[in-house]
């Protein structure tokens, strides 16, 4: 049975733009596929308030974190950490043989401005990753002020944003923040199947790289610059999904970027106050995530069973990320093209499930 999903990735896809993808396919040195790069380029530019590259690689965003670590690093990175996927930068660091330290709080706490700034006074880094995001606690991180921080006090560290679960669900103004790197995949808050990253790269990010030797090649930001001046990428691109991008772009444009911010924001607030009336929530109130809520298992309740019984009605929602937070904790995703409407829906097949009053 189809089930609904309301899981932070893959996330929902409507039909249009499954459809999207069925066009008939083109060459990606003709015209054509660079009319097709350059709309959404234009359309990506509005989404994240930028006028510096977006860069569309055919991978998951994984892949950009370990080509812009890469890129980014030629004395030391700083890696903060608050939950499973700020661990990967770090996993990421190691396996590159870049050197690299960390600076960890508790799952469920943000990463501060006053912790970056005191992790960043104690060693010569020239990097910093921050995980906007943070999917497995349902934390976002106050990312406009800890790049405010470092542009003040260290303006040639350069600030690595994975942002795959907040980009397009969340405003994240590139330019007016100035971020250099900020990463995203297609099939979370984009609400695309899975298999293309949007990246976006600073002037800041591309001088780095020059001075990086072994740059490794299939995500080298040089080659890469060099093709989207002419709107094309070095390898063959993921022109299916870029053709689902693009209709993706028109529909949030047509939403208004306000109000598809504000409908992010509304469907979390139903969440949370539903969870806390049921059971509550993980992460400290202070940095709640407008795209993911992280619920704790206050009634300890079988969140396997309670998904079998969802499964059956049709929906999917997420256990506890790995072994520290399954059946602890069960997570409900609103993003992407997710409704108010649906949230409510999957609230209420919840509390029929478990007879809550
Ligand atoms: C899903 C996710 C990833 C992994 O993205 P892939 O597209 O699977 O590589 C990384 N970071 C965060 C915060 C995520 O939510």
């Amino acid at each position: 049975m189809y089930k609904k999903l309301f899981i932070p990735g893959p996330t929902h896809v409507r039909d249009e733009i499954l459809q999207a993808q069925t066009v008939p396919m083109i060459g990606h040195r003709a015209k054509e596929y660079s009319e097709l790069h350059g709309a959404v380029r234009q359309k990506l530019e509005k989404l994240l308030y930028t006028q510096q590259p977006v860069f569309l690689y055919a991978s998951s965003g994984t892949g950009v974190m370990e080509g812009s670590i890469r890129q980014a690093v030629l004395k030391r990175a700083l890696v903060t950490v608050c939950g499973a996927f700020s661990e990967r930068w770090f996993k990421i660091a190691e396996a590159n043989g870049v050197p690299a330290d960390r600076v960890d709080v508790d799952w469920g706490q943000g990463i501060t401005p006053e912790i970056v700034d005191e992790a960043l006074s104690q060693g010569d880094y020239d990097t910093l990753t921050v995980t906007f995001n943070e999917t497995s606690t349902g934390v976002m991180n106050p990312l406009r002020d800890i790049a405010a921080l470092v542009r003040q006090k260290y303006p040639d560290v350069v600030i690595l944003v994975d942002a795959v679960s907040g980009m397009a669900g969340a405003k994240i103004e590139v330019d007016a923040w100035d971020l250099d790197v900020v990463i995203s995949s297609s099939q979370k808050c984009f609400a695309l199947p899975p298999g293309l990253t949007v990246t976006t790269i600073s002037e800041r990010m591309l001088k780095r790289a020059e001075q990086v030797p072994n740059r490794g090649y299939y995500f080298d930001f040089l080659v890469m610059l060099k093709k989207y001046k002419l709107d094309q990428t070095p390898a063959t691109p993921a022109i299916s999904l870029i053709n689902a991008l693009n209709a993706q772009l028109d529909a949030i444009l047509a939403e208004g970027l306000e109000n598809h911010w504000q409908r992010h924001i509304d469907m979390a607030e139903v969440v949370r106050a539903w969870a806390r009336k049921h059971f509550a929530l993980f992460p400290d109130e202070r940095f709640l995530s407008n795209t993911v809520t992280t619920i704790e298992n206050t009634r300890g309740i079988s969140v396997a069973d309670l998904n079998a019984a969802l499964g059956e009605r049709g929906a999917m929602l997420s256990n506890g990320y790995g072994t520290r937070l399954k059946e602890k904790t069960f997570r409900i995703a609103h993003m992407g093209d997710l409704q108010v409407e649906d949230i409510q829906w999957l609230l209420g097949q919840i509390e029929d499930i478990l007879g809550l009053e």
